[in-house]
Formats: C-alpha cells, sequence, structure tokens
C-alpha cells in the first residue's frame, strides 16, 4: 500500500459511500472527504421509481450513518486542478487532495422547453414530486423512454389503476439492452398489463402554457397528457472535470484499474467511469447500474491505495435486473455486443425463459425473465469463456 495522507471522494452516492467503506475497511487513517451534491445521506435508486412511488420511504442505504463530518453535504465540485491536487467547490473552497475518487455520477437528459407537469426521475426529491402528482389521479399519463424507468413507472402506474400510454423509440422497448426475443415479449407484457405502447416514435415537443396538456410526436400526432415522465437516459456529470487535463469521451475515460487515463491519483467509479473491459477484448464500457456502482467504488478506492503497479483491473461481469409487472426481468454482461442469440431455455409464451448472446461464438450475455436459475448457469458459462453451442 503507498502512503496517502488524503482522499478526497467527489459524488456521495453508492459508489462514493462504497470508497469510503472500502478505504476505512483497509485501515486507511488518513482523512477523507467526501463531497456530494445532495442533502440527503447516500441512497439506494432503485426504489425511486417504485417502491417510494408506491409510498415506501425507506431507502437511506445501509452503512450512511458512517460517514461522520467529513461529508460535505449539498457541495458541487465545480473544477479540478490536477497538477495542484485540489478541488473547488461551488462555494469557492478548495479540497487538497493525495488521492482523488470521482463518483459524481450522472443526470437525466431533458427535452427542452418543458413546461409544468413533465418530470425526470434520479433523486428522492423527483420521486416525491412524482407520487404526489401520482396520488392526485391525473387522466392521461405519458412516459417517454421504454428503457428502465419508464418501464418501471409504466408500471407503477398502471399499479396504481391510472391510464398510461408508453412512447419509444426502438421497435420494441429495451430493444438494445435485451434483444428482439426479449424485447418482443416486453411488448407484449406491457400490453397485457394495459399499457398503451406507442413504438418506432419519439417525443419532440409538448403542448401546454403552464401546464402540460399535451406531447407532439415524431409522426405528427399529439397525445394528450397531463402528467409526463421521461426517462430518455442519462448523462454522465463530467462537465467539473473541463480543462482538468484527464480525459472525457461519453464519461470519464480510465484504464482497466479504474485510474483515470494518464493520471496516478485519481480513480472514477459507477455510472461516470468507462473503462476497458477485460472479459469483453479491453472494448470501453460504462455501466449505470446498481451492482456496477456498489463493486466499482470500492474496487477503484481501493487500487487508488495500493498505486498503479499493485491495482487489479476491474473486471466483473455487469449484471442487473428490472421488475416491469410482476416479471422479474435479469440482465447478466453486455448482451448488446452480440452478434447472434438463442433462447435457451424455457419459452417467451409461456413468460418464463432465458436467452444466451454470443459474440463469434463465445458468450457475452444473457437474459432472464422470471428465470433466476438459468440466469445463473449462464453467467458462470459466460465468465469461463464458453461457446454458446457448449450451453445445454
Ligand atoms: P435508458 O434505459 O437508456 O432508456 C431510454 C430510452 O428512451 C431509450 O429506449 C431511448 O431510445 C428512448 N428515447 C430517447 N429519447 C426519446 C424520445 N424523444 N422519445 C421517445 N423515446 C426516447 O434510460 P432511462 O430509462 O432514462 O434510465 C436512466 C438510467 O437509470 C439508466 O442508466 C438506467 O440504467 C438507470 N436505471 C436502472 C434501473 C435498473 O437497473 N433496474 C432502474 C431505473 C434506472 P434510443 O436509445 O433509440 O434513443
Amino acid at each position: 500500500m503507498r502512503k496517502l495522507n488524503s482522499i478526497v471522494i467527489a459524488g456521495a452516492s453508492l459508489a462514493g459511500l462504497r470508497a469510503f467503506q472500502a478505504l476505512r475497511r483497509e485501515g486507511f487513517d488518513g482523512t477523507i472527504t467526501l463531497v456530494g451534491a445532495e442533502k440527503h445521506l447516500p441512497y439506494n435508486r432503485p426504489p425511486l421509481s417504485k417502491s417510494m412511488l408506491r409510498g415506501d420511504d425507506e431507502v437511506t442505504l445501509p452503512g450512511a450513518e458512517e460517514l461522520g463530518d467529513r461529508w460535505l453535504k449539498g457541495r458541487h465540485a465545480v473544477r479540478l486542478d490536477t497538477s495542484a491536487r485540489r478541488l473547488i467547490l461551488d462555494d469557492g473552497s478548495e479540497i487538497p487532495y493525495d488521492g482523488l475518487v470521482i463518483a459524481t455520477g450522472a443526470s437525466p437528459r431533458r427535452l427542452p422547453d418543458a413546461p409544468e407537469g413533465v418530470y425526470t426521475l434520479r433523486t428522492i426529491e423527483d420521486s416525491l414530486a412524482l407520487r404526489a402528482e401520482l396520488a392526485a389521479g391525473p387522466s392521461d399519463v405519458v412516459v417517454i423512454g421504454g428503457g428502465f424507468i419508464g418501464g418501471e413507472v409504466a408500471s407503477t402506474a398502471r399499479a396504481l389503476g391510472l391510464g398510461v400510454t408508453l412512447v419509444d423509440a426502438s421497435p420494441y422497448p429495451m430493444h438494445n439492452v435485451l434483444g428482439t426475443e426479449t424485447a418482443r415479449w416486453l411488448a407484449g407484457h406491457h400490453r397485457d398489463n394495459g399499457v398503451e405502447l406507442v413504438s418506432e416514435t419519439r417525443v419532440t415537443g409538448f403542448e401546454g402554457n403552464g401546464r402540460v396538456t399535451g406531447v407532439r410526436l415524431s409522426d405528427g400526432r399529439t397525445l394528450p397528457a397531463d402528467l409526463v415522465i421521461a426517462g430518455i437516459g442519462v448523462v454522465p456529470n463530467t462537465d467539473w472535470l473541463d480543462g482538468s487535463g484527464l480525459t472525457m469521451n461519453d464519461g470519464v475515460v480510465c484504464d482497466e484499474r479504474l485510474f483515470a487515463s494518464g493520471a496516478q491519483d485519481v480513480v472514477a467509479a459507477g455510472d461516470v467511469a468507462r473503462w476497458p473491459h477485460s472479459l469483453y477484448g479491453g472494448t470501453l464500457v460504462r455501466v449505470e447500474h446498481w451492482s456496477n456502482a456498489n463493486d466499482q467504488g470500492a474496487a477503484a478506492a481501493l487500487n487508488l491505495l495500493a498505486g498503479p503497479e499493485n491495482a487489479k483491473p476491474f473486471a466483473d461481469l455487469p449484471a442487473f435486473a428490472t421488475h416491469m409487472h410482476g416479471a422479474r426481468v435479469q440482465i447478466a454482461g453486455l448482451p448488446h455486443l452480440a452478434d447472434e442469440s438463442r433462447v435457451v431455455t424455457g419459452d417467451p409464451a409461456e413468460g418464463r425463459f432465458a436467452v444466451a448472446f454470443a459474440k463469434d461464438g463465445t458468450l457475452v450475455g444473457a437474459v432472464a425473465v422470471n428465470a433466476p436459475k438459468d440466469l445463473i448457469r449462464i453467467k458462470r458459462a459466460i465468465a469461463a469463456g464458453d461457446h454458446l453451442d457448449a450451453l445445454a
């Protein structure tokens, strides 16, 4: 372990908290300062689009209370001076560091000129405001984007008995993430659960003076709407790193050990980090999911302590899950890299199945619908570098 006296963690969400805990667990006895834009203890985001919308307020992450007074709440880092090793905050104060963990996450993409009644969903405040709107019983809920946020919010709104139209740019929702077999099943699953699905269509603007009354579509139609939720992806929070000399390209570009490229004293983790994944021939990936932030926050901090020579490559298999209208959809690896896919167990028509994905014959990913044991089996095969044909 090399000697560092002070470590700053920029970003106090899941990856930042896990970095803090890993440093303490490893016996680091120097100063750790956490800078976090939000005013809450670090919390779990997955419930924000599900149980919190239905009234459950318990989202604080276990261990968040360990942070103590080295946590600068509600403060933004606005600039990084890597040569002087200083972070500059929004109140003008400067924090020196020997080592820095960048875990500033991502922010929702927004459509321009959105009137009142159009929401994005990323924070506790977003979820509580949306909960109040849903409880008021809107008559025309329009969800823009059929990805994770859109699908989960549509599912929650239907469970609350509301009429929902889901507008998505893909042929089937989550087509890029799940592949054709599962995305086609998901489209049917939304429809079976009462969601009005408008596919291969983009929202281009809004109607309404003050409050939203409709959404304009790329096919020229206008849908009535009195509540709109846009889940149209996220943008990594890297503005504050402009001029730092670090390399940005859809996130902070890192090496395989999560050191920001060219830096010896800066690592990145979570939604903001883009690194070459050794299981995928060094393809640069950015993974926007809970388990990645959870594992990568700790791994990046330990690598920072160890120093570049002794650090370990981060090559965990990405794994994530979602629940929509009572179905459990799990994803492992990176199915979108595949050039071939096959249903290896079950049948989409029965709502229980697993699909394996391969590139040049070698497994790269898996998707399972209500089939958790099958997912585990395929995950092991991916990690072992097995061939698609070897799956029984
Ligand atoms: P997402 O999963 O990337 O999905 C965005 C979808 O919106 C895409 O299908 C996109 O299509 C579509 N879209 C974009 N612009 C559109 C427009 N103008 N009109 C209609 N459709 C449009 O992003 P998200 O759902 O906003 O999720 C945000 C982040 O939270 C993601 O990083 C996600 O992984 C994370 N999250 C994860 C979970 C989980 O793991 N369970 C749950 C919630 C959120 P194109 O791609 O064709 O543009």
